[in-house]
């Protein structure tokens, strides 16, 4: 069981966690906030912290861990962040689990099977607030508290506090700040995100977690067109603007992938970070089916062009990658097509039957890329990947370096998608693919950046340089 408790103020947001572990365990790590003030522990044998690491020794069923700290907020959407609108001067907060953010607010494992029971509660911020969980109502001016239906991953974790603006149509509901225009672009988007959120609740037959409403908080530059946590998915306003089909396609099929991860990535989560590519392959494919269902004709140029994707590249060290540029390592592309064969071979309503089952047997839980296949009575399959070979060149390298080390202090996906920008900049050769090499094979080399330079070279490399995995 876990308690989070937020106390948000202009500067910084004191933050503490109250664990109750429910089974003995010889040893327990978790991230710590940046600041810790106090730990306080029960029947545990030894705490020791370093950095951000809390290792716990010698852990009792029962035992109970209270971590208090302070986080100051990130300037960019990634673990607790809070940002003043330059229109009129008010100021929102948004936290994010994902992409190794909870490690910034919240004392959690270190991986993705850390599902508990979780309570979070939130003073301060204004205005509106939303969470995952549902909101539990607290009579007079306590926190507003939002209790989970099922256990919660640390990296599932979402909340936006602030004075939003609130639209519900139907089980849907949009936050936005008080200067977006409301035009005739918010309400295509408005309608976009019901006709997703319909598509992908008759395809799983219903609400993942009850009646919980689904919002979608758009915020204006976060590093990623969405990012889904259950009941609070945090979207980018770049998706308000649609130029022609490509755009509009584009949309759909982001909104669906963020409402299907309510049941693959949130109802069922995975247990390893390894495991991510089949529930990002799962939530593309689905994005994809919708977007032609809702779009026909109109969908087809887009989905033409996102389903042409280079091999999956192989990382020299995928535990590094982590939780850093995960969506690039993980291949939701590449995983999607193979799925897309799964349905072929299996019949549409054979594979939506077994995957619904899935969801219902694993309600709550985490599942391995192995228990997925099998619920759906295939072997495992994983697409061809390429390994990135060793090469060589400290000359190359020094220079280079030095332009990626910053990169380590950004979040994760804004140093991926700046280093793809960066890579395409660069004049195209021989020269600029044996630089990145070496700086993908150099351990200095931040994980994100690892991961953007090994997804951009990795189609370049062509499928002559050691193909492994053997799956089409
Ligand atoms: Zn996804």
């Amino acid at each position: 069981m876990r308690t989070l408790r937020l106390a948000l103020s202009e500067l910084h947001a004191a933050t503490t966690t109250e664990l109750v572990v429910d089974r003995a365990r010889e040893h327990l790590t978790l991230h710590v906030p940046d600041v810790v003030d106090d730990i306080e522990t029960s029947k545990i044998e030894a705490a020791e912290v370093s950095g951000n690491i809390l290792r716990l020794e010698g852990v009792e069923a029962g035992a109970r861990v209270v971590v208090a700290g302070r986080v100051p907020y990130s300037p960019r959407v990634h673990g607790l962040s809070r940002w003043v609108d330059p229109v009129d001067g008010l100021a929102y907060v948004v936290a994010s689990g994902a992409l190794g953010g909870a490690a910034r607010f919240v004392a959690a494992e270190d991986g993705p099977d850390d599902r508990m029971a979780t309570t979070i509660a939130v003073s301060g911020g204004g205005g509106t607030t939303v969470a995952t969980g549902d909101p539990v109502e607290s009579p007079g001016a306590g926190p507003r508290r939002f209790m989970s239906r099922i256990p919660l991953a640390g990296h599932q974790l979402g909340l936006a506090a602030g004075p939003w603006r609130s639209i519900t149509d139907g089980p849907v509901r949009l936050l936005a700040r008080q200067s977006l225009a409301y035009g005739d672009d918010f309400s295509a988007l408005v309608d976009d995100s019901r006709r997703a959120h319909a598509w992908m609740a008759a395809w799983f037959a219903g609400s993942p977690l009850g009646g919980t409403a689904y919002t979608q908080v758009l915020l204006p530059d976060p590093p990623w067109l969405a990012m889904e946590h259950p009941g609070c998915v945090l979207v980018s306003e770049r998706l308000l603007e649609v130029r022609d089909d490509v755009d509009r396609a584009r949309r759909v099929a982001v909104l669906a992938h963020e409402v299907a991860h309510q049941w693959l990535g949130n109802l069922v989560s995975p247990r390893c970070w390894s495991d991510v590519g089949v529930f990002e392959g799962l939530a593309e494919l689905l994005g994809q089916l919708a977007c032609e269902a809702l779009l026909g004709p109109a969908g087809a140029a887009y989905l033409e062009r996102r389903r042409t994707a280079g091999p999956l590249a192989v990382l020299p060290s995928p535990a590094d990658a982590r939780t850093a540029g995960l969506a690039e390592v993980a291949g939701p592309v590449q995983h999607a097509e193979l799925f897309r064969a799964a349905r072929d071979k299996l019949g549409g309503a054979i594979f939506r039957a077994r995957l619904r089952a899935l969801c219902r047997a694993r309600a709550g839980s985490t599942a391995s890329a192995e228990e997925v296949w099998a619920a759906l009575g295939l072997a495992a399959r994983t697409p061809v990947a390429v390994d990135l070979p060793m090469v060589m060149d400290p000359e190359g390298r020094r220079g280079r370096a030095r332009r990626w080390d910053a990169m380590g202090e950004l979040d994760p996906a804004t140093a991926v998608r700046r280093v793809r920008a960066t890579f395409r900049a660069s004049r195209p050769g021989p020269g600029r693919v044996r630089d990145a090499l070496a700086v993908v094979h150099d351990p200095r080399t931040p994980p994100a950046v690892t991961a953007a330079l090994g997804a951009e070279v990795a189609p370049l490399l062509g499928p002559s340089l050691s193909p492994s995995g053997g799956h089409g």
